[in-house]
């Protein structure tokens, strides 16, 4: 069996591009630009701390590909950020908004810090001073911030008010994810699951899975996970088990999503939910199931346990939760893989609608907001399907060619290439 070879996400997003090229035919030349983001940016910010000391810490910010619209994506606090992962994970964010077609490139940031050490005044400081250090670089028609790992609504405020005051107006369509009363837009709490949810009911019609007759298993009971467990509930789904980072839970008669989330806040687990046997965390992965949705961390399903998966349908809700030698054994086995830049893209799209009603100043009902993403979804999962049986490639090679296929067009009308 393949081992895992490289988990460097750079050298993964560069050979995913160059198994898109050959799929597509592309020129070589034309490959050795997508491999690179276009601008990457690396700073220091020097930050007061709570005990007087100044403490520097290291910032990035890589936009990768703008030929279809201004650059788009998050910003993530994590001690393990470096620049190699900021590139690739802007890289992916080109591919994810080309799926779905929205008019945004690639981009992402970082800051390597610590959050879970460090008090509100370090992190707000840290949050502006980030901003202060890429403020030029940034923008409403030149590259749009989100949050991402440990960055929330809070982090966006306080970054959208440092900009604005560098200059001089309220920039609310300079970042999004910020808080309702200051731009934020309805529904996007539950977006990137209802956008899971509209992929999984197309691929259950291509499957002919019943979703009424359906049991689903789920990683990870966070913000993904959880809205994915309830809004498949809503739909009929069976949820016969979840996890999260301390344990998992099964029950053979289904689980009810909001007592269970009613259980993890009350105890800070789902583990010992009554009437459930205790599984490990990554018991759900292989658990006989239709539909699985891994929504916790990447490089979950590998080669060691990728034999053991028997669901019909991966949905994957968490970004680079199968490794690639893991996803060529899912492809052999012939399991409908919804890959990650295409599930989890309905984040990215009420994000563009939270900076579409920013730029126009008037604000949409949650209704319009997910019937808008519904039809984004659905028209994306026919794309990559339709790109999956006519070039007979699996699934997420399939989305990667749907998304390069639109930023090679709009490079070649630019006079790009
Ligand atoms: P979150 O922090 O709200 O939740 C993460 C969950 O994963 C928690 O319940 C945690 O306990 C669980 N977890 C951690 N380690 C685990 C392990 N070893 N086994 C099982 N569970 C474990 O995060 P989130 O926003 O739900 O993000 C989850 C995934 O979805 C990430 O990969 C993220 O990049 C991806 N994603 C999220 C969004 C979004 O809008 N929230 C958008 C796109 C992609």
């Amino acid at each position: 069996m393949e081992k895992e070879l490289t988990l460097n996400p750079f050298k993964i997003v560069q050979e995913q591009i160059e198994s898109v090229g050959e799929v597509l035919n592309l020129p070589k030349d034309v490959v050795e630009v997508l491999k690179w983001p276009k601008r990457v940016l690396s700073v220091s910010i020097p930050v007061k701390m709570d005990n007087g000391e100044i403490k520097v810490f290291l910032g990035f910010r890589s936009q990768h590909n703008d030929a279809l619209g201004p650059t788009k994506g998050g910003i993530r606090f994590h001690p393990d950020v470096n620049m190699d992962e900021v590139m690739a994970l802007s890289m992916w964010m080109t591919l994810k908004c080309g799926v779905v077609g929205i008019p945004y490139g690639g981009g992402k940031g970082g800051v390597a810090c610590d959050v879970k050490n460090m008090s509100q005044g370090e992190i707000e400081r840290v949050s502006r001073g980030y901003i202060d250090a890429i403020w030029q670089f940034i923008g409403p028609e030149k590259d749009i911030p989100a949050p991402d790992v440990y960055t929330n609504p809070q982090i966006m405020a306080w970054m959208m008010d440092e900009y604005s005051k560098l200059r001089g107006f309220n920039a609310f369509g300079v970042i999004t994810g910020k808080p309702i009363l200051l731009g934020g837009s309805l529904g996007r709490n539950m977006a990137t699951a209802m956008g899971t949810i509209y992929t999984i009911r197309e691929g259950a019609k291509v499957l002919g899975i019943n979703l009424k007759e359906a049991t689903a298993s789920i990683q990870g009971y966070g913000n993904a996970g959880y809205f994915a467990a309830k809004l498949l509930y809503d739909d009929g789904v069976k949820i016969i088990a979840v996890s999260d980072s301390k344990g998992g839970i099964y029950s053979e008669e289904g689980l009810d999503p909001d007592k269970v989330l009613k259980y993890k806040q009350e105890t800070g687990s789902v583990v010992g939910y009554p009437n459930t046997k205790t599984i490990g965390s990554k018991d759900t992965l292989t658990i006989p199931c239709d539909i699985l949705v891994p929504a916790a961390l990447e490089n979950q399903i590998t080669t060691e346990n990728v034999n053991e998966v028997k669901a019909k349908m991966i949905a994957e809700a968490a970004n680079g939760p199968t490794t690639p030698e893991a996803d060529k054994i899912i492809a052999e086995k012939g399991i409908l893989i919804l890959p990650d830049i295409l599930a989890n893209a309905g984040g990215v799209t009420v994000s563009y609608f939270e900076w579409v009603q920013n730029n126009y100043g008037y604000y949409w009902s949650e209704e319009e907001v997910l019937q808008s993403l519904e039809r984004i979804m659905v028209n994306a999962f026919k794309s990559v399907y339709d790109m999956h049986k006519e070039k007979k490639i699996d699934m997420r090679t399939a989305a990667g060619a749907v998304s390069i296929k639109r930023v090679v067009d709009a490079m070649k009308l630019r006079g790009w290439i």
